[in-house]
């Protein structure tokens, strides 16, 4: 067999292994790759969220190994045989295929261990601009070399009346992991923008009133800031603004299939908000592409809680 054969039965039996796996899930509802299992609807609610969540993580590990199992065999099986070229891609893809388990497992504690309540955030007073800057930073390495020039970022600090300031109002909270939301869906925007464009991060006090009333929890709280992530990108559908925030929740479109992605980061971001008492929420933009906000209270956490 010619090693482009192997290469293509290699790539055929991983997409055999996602085929089977989704052949026994249910279409679901609306477009979204998120699985249901069939057999679950006559399951309580929490036994069926457990059934589920561990049908689709099997579904998620089995793609990679498979892809791990193939090429390992053709190596060993053609050792000397394969010209360097090949050698060294199949390597790589092997490599790709571990690093996309071990983000998948990194991201599966991380919420694990949110969701138990297990993490603690360190909370003090923050330089919000200055860990946007540090985001937009980490951020702008995600983008592809060739890409870089296509993309540009602009961070603005607006008061009540939407006029440019130099400060924002106060925020206290853990540095570290907010920095870690902002990276996310700085990422998100740059990951779903094929063609580049802009992005835009806008601090900006949040509007008295407005969407808090759906949530009584935070009404007490007196002020907020809110962090707007905007892209001009694909944009979310309407109907999936709300469930990108569930776990392995993604859109399906000819994008999010090219994207790697395993729908776990916007749940983790969304946990880590509700830490600081919070919230988030995504919508589309009428010129296309989508918002991301986030609003955390301004005086509400104790420093060194
Ligand atoms: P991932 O991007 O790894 O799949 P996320 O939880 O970050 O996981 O996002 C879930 C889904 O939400 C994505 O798969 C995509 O469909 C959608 N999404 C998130 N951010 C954006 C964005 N900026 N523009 C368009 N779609 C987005």
């Amino acid at each position: 067999m010619s090693t482009h054969d192997e290469h293509q039965r290699n790539v055929e039996s991983s997409e055999n292994a996602e085929r089977e796996v989704s052949a026994k899930m249910p279409p679901d509802e609306g477009s979204s790759s998120s699985t249901r299992h069939p057999s679950t609807n006559a399951l309580p609610p929490t036994e069926r969220r457990l059934v589920e969540l561990l049908a689709t993580i099997s579904h998620e590990m089995r793609t990679p190994l498979t892809v791990i199992d193939g090429y390992t065999s053709t190596l060993l099986r053609r050792t000397g045989e394969l010209p360097q070229e090949e050698h060294d891609e199949f390597l790589q893809i092997i490599q790709q295929a571990s690093q996309h388990m071990e983000l998948l497992l990194s991201r599966l504690i991380e919420i694990a261990e949110l969701e138990a309540g297990l993490v603690q955030i360190e909370v003090s007073l923050l330089d919000l601009p200055a860990l946007a800057r540090e985001a937009i930073a980490l951020a702008h390495r995600h983008i592809p070399e060739p890409l870089r020039d296509r993309f540009t970022f602009h961070l603005q600090c607006r008061d009540e009346v939407g006029k440019q300031t130099e400060e924002v109002s106060p925020v206290k909270g853990d540095g570290q992991r907010l920095r870690q939301v902002l990276e996310h869906l700085l990422e998100n925007a740059i990951r779903y923008s094929p063609e580049g464009g802009r992005i835009d991060l806008i601090m900006r006090p949040a509007p008295q009133g407005g969407n808090v009333s759906e949530h009584d929890q935070l009404r007490d709280t007196p002020s907020f800031l809110e962090i707007c992530v905007c892209d001009f990108g694909i944009g979310v559908p309407e109907d999936h603004l709300k469930r990108i925030f569930e776990h392995f929740y993604r859109v399906d479109t000819r994008l999010t299939r090219e994207v790697y992605g395993l729908g776990l980061g916007l749940t983790i971001c969304d946990h880590l908000v509700a830490l600081h008492h919070g919230r988030m929420w995504a919508e589309s933009c009428p010129e296309g592409g989508s918002a991301f906000h986030v609003w955390l209270p301004c005086e509400k956490l104790p420093v060194g809680r």
